[in-house]
């Protein structure tokens, strides 16, 4: 893992390959013992609605907190995960953390609160994998439609046959769909207008070039309006100052997530910023 990696000798091409694979190795070991030990931790980021400020609404995001090596990032892990056949495992702990949360959230008197889980891209090749979380959900006794499944534009247009039929699976089921990252994937309108999704991400590299010139706005406006004319929502990703909070709420976008909102927090300091705003 990330300590393990010796920057002070410059490694051979072959040293380097065998250090990546063993880091691999390690790091695949470490993750199955976390998925057992239930040392994964979900944290939550809240959606802001533009217009009127409330949050009741928040992504799951994974986090590894690894006793001897540290924080391990999504980033790192998942793609490890996904080559591993531990992404399944990973999605079925997420949202079953999700429904736990939902009925704690409900106990506590915010019975609309709703929360998104990330697919991965191996979702539309695993056999089943739409009935297991459907399973999870009902055994949970969780409202499907409190539930959001976020999947890259990217990953859904890669298989889009496959990616439509489990998606609208998903969606008759209850659920709502996400575009995640969206705008990054170079996909044509033709392609995108086929994915049934809800709402539509836009991606934080456009937030963070929205106030620099009005051409990069209009790009931003072009995904909103395209979005307002296919009945999505649209939510800007990774906001992080007033300034592009402002020109998303002018451009007509519905929900802004970021670290000028919340960074992603435990659920019990998400809380805490509920009753906060429940007092206010
Ligand atoms: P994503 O789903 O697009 O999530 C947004 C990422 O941007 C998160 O990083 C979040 O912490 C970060 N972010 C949010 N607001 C800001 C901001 O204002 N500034 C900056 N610099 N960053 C911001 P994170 O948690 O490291 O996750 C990275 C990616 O890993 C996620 O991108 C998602 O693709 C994946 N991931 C995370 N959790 C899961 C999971 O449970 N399952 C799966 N399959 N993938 C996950
Ligand atoms: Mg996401
Ligand atoms: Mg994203
Ligand atoms: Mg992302």
């Amino acid at each position: 893992l990330r300590n393990t990696r010796k920057h002070t000798e410059p490694l051979s091409f072959f040293d380097r390959e065998k250090d990546d694979i063993d880091r691999e190795n390690q790091l695949i070991q470490a993750l199955g013992r976390a998925l057992k030990e239930k040392e994964l931790q979900t944290h939550y980021q809240v959606k802001v609605c533009l217009q009127t400020g409330s949050a009741d609404d928040a992504e799951a995001l994974v986090r590894w907190y690894h006793p001897d090596y540290g924080m391990i990032s999504p980033g790192e892990f998942i793609p490890v995960a996904e080559r591993h056949g531990l992404i399944m495992p990973i999605t079925e702990y997420m949202l079953y953390e999700v429904c736990r949360q939902l009925q704690k959230w409900d106990q506590e008197g915010m019975r609309s609160m709703k929360a998104a889980v990330n697919l991965s891209a191996r979702h539309f090749h695993l056999v089943g994998a739409n009935r297991r979380l459907i399973n999870i959900v009902e055994s949970m006794h969780i409202d499907p439609s409190r539930i959001e499944f976020e999947v890259t534009e990217t990953a859904a247009v890669a298989d889009l046959d496959q990616a439509v039929r489990l998606l609208e699976e998903l969606r008759r089921a209850g659920f709502t769909i996400a575009l995640d990252d969206f705008g990054t994937g170079l996909s044509s309108l033709t392609y995108l207008q086929k994915l049934p999704a809800d709402t539509l991400k836009i991606d934080k590299s456009f937030i963070d070039t929205i106030t620099s010139s009005e051409k990069n706005q209009a790009v931003v406006k072009l995904m909103i309006d395209f979005a307002e004319n296919a009945g999505m929502k649209t939510v800007g990703e990774g906001v992080e100052t007033k300034e592009q909070a402002e020109i998303l709420t002018e451009l007509g976008c519905h929900y802004g997530q970021g670290y000028f909102f919340q960074k992603p927090v435990h659920p019990s300091q998400l809380q805490t910023l509920f009753s906060i705003r429940q007092q206010a």
